[in-house]
């Protein structure tokens, strides 16, 4: 089973042991552009499930053992591969989750050749030195768990999905990865590129499907012993739950609702370009600063500058390098944004910015959208709604910014503007998340933690933190 997309010929088969693997059923991937069915693919049950884990169980007695430097030379290999195909990669990608092409080709792919490059570099000097404990020697070594099941949303398929895997697998680890059925195609085309690598067979397994049936099953399975899953809190309860029979460990990078607090300080221009990129990806991105707190004696002169700055994003097609913004990824997904708007509405609060569809483009196109100082319990300020949709309140003082920006049931990130450097070390430090940005947004170094606190999530990835989530760390105490 095949599709050509944008003149790309992909194997929409699951990716088992090392072949090609079909399905009776199928699922439509429709692109997000104009919402057209643009592949079949094969849609696993349990039975595909329990090819994948046995697959990788097997592999994983080999690839449990390999060397650190053969691991490392091979997703040295599989990044050669991701940047051999990076124009492949990039007009799949937008053709199948509506993102900008440009950033697929100079932001995001070459991010996910640095995935597997960084962690093969960083297995390479993981290292805990040895200690002496009454002249008894502590060794400290990063034992591979064994199959980790991986499982991530569409907003951003490759990029999220190599940066679990490719620690897992540089951890020795064997994989089976269960795309976003609303975006799976470049899953596909890189287990092609790992096959093309060298990459041994069933160390890394795709396994295309839903997520109620293949990824129910993959989080079931008692043959998984890690879960990493990048997705929506409700889905995370229903894996914790299934975790819970097996006792897996658990690695869970989920929503956000984040605070963008700017002080009457900062540099206005820099604060409000920053403040309208939170409607980068159309709104569909987990650590968005959605809640803009801006102090009051500013505000009149941001919401302006800030409007102003809004209405000018070009909205249309992604494959199109003017572009600013695409669609929403599916109607479903648009409809929950539309649902969203329209309640708050309902409510008493009208847009100051958009406020519905984008009745010119039609189709999944969202406007830009910011409502002005919800109450604190309003819907629209409390939930996540992963589209293009801010709000905007204002506070007088430092206390107040911290205190508004702390309440929420979220803690992945938050975004600090000021001009005061001992301000931005005071407030980002009593900020509940993840990760605080000061005066930037998104700029990220795979060596820091990754990961959200509350309904954010469960543990952190990046660096050492991914190596201790796949592996069993062990203590080995030698006698003198
Ligand atoms: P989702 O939870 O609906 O789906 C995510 C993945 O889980 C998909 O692959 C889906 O097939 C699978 N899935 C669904 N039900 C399942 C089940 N019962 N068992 C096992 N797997 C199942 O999330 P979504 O709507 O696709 O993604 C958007 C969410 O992801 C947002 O909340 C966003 O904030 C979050 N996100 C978080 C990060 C982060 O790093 N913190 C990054 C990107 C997106």
């Amino acid at each position: 089973m095949a599709a050509t997309v944008e003149g790309v010929e992909i194997d929409t088969r699951h990716w088992i042991g090392g072949r090609r693997v079909d399905s009776a059923d199928r699922f439509q991937s429709i692109s997000p552009i104009d919402e057209t069915p643009i592949a079949d693919v094969a849609s696993a049950g349990s039975a595909e499930i329990e090819q994948a884990a046995a697959a990788a169980q097997t592999a994983f007695k080999t690839w449990g053992r390999t060397g650190r430097e053969e691991r490392a030379r091979l997703l040295h290999k599989i990044a050669d591969g991701v940047e051999a195909n990076i124009e492949r990669l990039a007009v799949v990608e937008t053709r199948d989750n509506g993102s900008l092409l440009r950033s697929h080709r100079r932001g995001v792919m070459p991010r996910v050749a640095h995935n597997f490059r960084f962690f093969a570099d960083w297995l390479l000097q993981l290292d805990h030195p040895d200690f002496d404990t009454r002249g008894h020697r502590n060794h400290v070594s990063w034992d591979p768990a064994g199959v980790a099941a991986i499982i991530t949303p569409w907003n951003a398929p490759l990029m999220l999905g190599t940066w679990r895997i490719a620690p897992a697998l540089a951890s020795g680890c064997t994989v089976v990865y269960k795309p976003p059925e609303w975006a799976p195609l470049t899953a596909s085309l890189l287990a092609d590129i790992t096959a093309e690598a060298g990459l041994p067979d069933g160390v890394f397994n795709v396994v295309q499907g839903l997520g109620k049936t293949a990824g129910a099953a993959l989080t079931r399975h008692p043959k998984v012993r890690r879960i990493s899953f990048t997705g929506s809190v409700p889905t995370a309860k229903t894996i914790a739950a299934a975790a819970a029979e097996n006792l897996v460990p658990l690695s869970f990078e989920l929503g956000g609702k984040s605070p963008f607090i700017v002080f009457a300080d900062t540099d206005l221009d820099l604060a409000v370009s920053t403040a309208v990129g939170q409607y980068d990806n159309a709104g569909q991105v987990c650590l968005a600063g959605t809640r803009i707190l801006v102090e009051e004696s500013i505000r009149a002169k941001f919401l302006a500058a800030f409007t102003e700055k809004a209405q000018a994003i070009r909205q249309g097609d992604p494959r199109d390098e003017t572009i600013d913004i695409g669609p929403q990824i599916s109607r479903p997904h648009f409809q929950r944004i539309d649902g969203f708007v329209r309640r708050a509405k309902e409510a008493g609060l009208q847009p100051v910015l958009g406020g519905g569809p984008n009745a010119k483009l039609g189709g999944l196109y969202y406007q830009p959208t910011l409502f002005l100082d919800p109450p604190e319990n309003a819907e629209i300020l409390r939930e996540e709604v992963f589209g293009p949709v801010l709000c905007l309140q204002s506070f007088r003082t430092e206390e107040q910014a911290i205190a508004m920006a702390n309440d929420t049931e979220y803690g992945l990130a938050g975004v600090v503007m000021t001009g005061d450097e001992e301000r931005a070390k005071r407030v980002s430090a009593q900020i509940n998340a993840g990760l605080v940005w000061n005066n930037c947004f998104f700029v990220r170094d795979l060596r820091q933690p990754f990961g959200g606190n509350g309904k954010s999530g469960i543990g952190r990835e990046g660096g050492t933190w991914s190596f201790d989530f796949y592996c069993d760390v062990k203590a080995s105490i030698f006698s003198p």
